[in-house]
């Protein structure tokens, strides 16, 4: 049994929005065993000596595209498959380092990466996955360029960069589904609405019929699982909701009506802002066509005001990145930020821990420092609830983060997997 002592540190636990001054935290099998004073029984537990450090919970990221190298996601699709595992590796690495311990993926990983992280074979957080992203024909996950004789759309299955695959039709939603479950998927992704990294779709469109989104509920639920649909506005919001959708991604042009659906349904929202301003400074260099980098405009000023709006009718909000390319994915923790300014310190580290836990069904079990619960840890130089800026960048701040247990980062360094 490997037994680990966090000692004198400050834990701040964003569950019971409690603080704890020079404590002891004692980590054993994977779990907090104890909390305060050290247990007879760790005598002989490894001791890190961290005083005047603050303990929380590893951060919860819910929407990321771990195989997203490419902003272009139709190049991403594109690209071998070797090449685009191998351009994931530096991705999930860095989310590891910026103290990310579960990250929720939005259409791309596999089961083969989520094995590959869990076994200790690759550094990086642990993967929920969706497995590919359905989107239906013209959809917000259909990359495929206008032209007269249009490619087969299929062809995005066996592809490890594509983040999505074409299906239509309600006995397709349900074959896709059972699909990516089979394959591993964690919770099925659709996507329900025009976006804005897709140039042929505006985001005022609804995607997928009542009956498509219906059946992928009811499969996913047959499964013991749920649906997360991408959607901008009210109107595609409230489709998805009234078809059974548990979590809704983005969500930016919601209005206060829906707002309240949302809170009494108990409808999640993970909405993504940081990367909407990074992809409106740098888009147009990553080659984003006018098309696109107009609907992104249009979605980021709202996407504050959407945020306040969901704060005061009460609905769940997680945290969530969506940084797409090798450029931005270093932007992720910056989301803290942007959340910080409207919602505060606390709720801004609430959304990526105990209420994220909540949202991939986990409560109590991650996003919390109590006994019992998984030992996901991230150590801070500094108290964040008081100075938020601690957790952005690359971790610079984060000298240690424990996924498990085990230690992932130590002095500031990623820590190699003995192979
Ligand atoms: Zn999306
Ligand atoms: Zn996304």
């Amino acid at each position: 049994m490997s037994m680990l002592v966090l000692a004198g540190v400050n834990v701040f636990d964003p569950a019971s929005q409690t603080r704890r001054t020079n404590v002891n935290v004692c980590i054993a099998d994977g779990k907090i065993a104890a909390i305060g004073d050290i247990p007879p029984s760790f005598e002989g537990a490894r001791r890190m000596s961290l005083a005047g450090r603050a303990v929380l919970p590893g951060f919860i990221d819910l929407h990321v595209h771990v195989v997203a190298s490419n902003a272009n996601l139709g190049a991403n699709a594109a690209m071998p498959n070797f090449l685009a595992a191998l351009r994931t590796l530096p991705i999930l690495r860095g989310m590891l380092n910026r103290g990310f311990t579960t990250v929720r993926d939005a259409g791309g990983a596999d089961f083969g990466m989520c094995e590959a992280v869990n076994s200790g074979e690759l550094r990086g957080p642990r993967i929920l996955s969706s497995g590919k992203a359905l989107s239906q024909t013209g959809g917000h996950g259909d990359f495929r360029q206008r032209s007269d004789k249009l490619d087969d759309a299929c062809g995005c299955l066996g592809r490890q960069g594509a983040i999505a695959r074409v299906v239509d039709g309600v006995d397709a939603m349900r074959l896709a589904v059972r699909e990516e479950i089979l394959k591993g998927a964690s919770q099925i992704k659709v996507m329900a609405s025009g976006g804005v990294a897709s140039p042929n779709d505006p985001i005022t469109n609804t995607q997928y019929s009542e009956d498509e989104l219906r059946a992928a509920v009811q499969e996913a639920q047959a499964a013991g699982t749920y649906v997360m649909a991408h959607a901008y506005t009210a109107r595609a919001v409230r489709r998805a909701v009234e078809c059974g959708v548990k979590c809704i991604e983005h969500g930016n042009l919601i209005d206060e009506e829906t707002a309240r659906l949302l809170a009494q349904r108990d409808v999640a929202v993970v909405p993504t802002l940081a990367t909407l301003d990074r992809l409106s400074e740098r888009g147009r260099a990553l080659g984003f066509p006018e098309a696109s980098l107009a609907k992104i405009d249009g979605a980021r000023s709202v996407g504050r005001q959407a945020l306040a709006l969901m704060a005061r009718e009460g609905v769940k909000v997680g945290f969530g990145s969506d940084m797409l390319g090798e450029e931005l994915h270093r932007f992720q923790s910056d989301e803290f930020a942007v959340r910080a300014q409207i919602v505060g310190n606390v709720e801004a580290i609430r959304c990526a821990t105990n209420v994220a836990a909540d949202i991939i069904r986990e409560p109590g079990v991650r996003g919390t420092v109590a006994v019992g619960a998984a030992a996901d840890l991230v150590v801070v130089d500094g108290d964040p609830v008081e100075d938020i800026s601690l957790l952005l960048g690359q971790g610079e701040h984060i000298p240690v983060v424990i996924k498990g247990g085990v230690c992932m980062k130590e002095s500031g360094r990623l820590v190699e997997p003995a192979l």
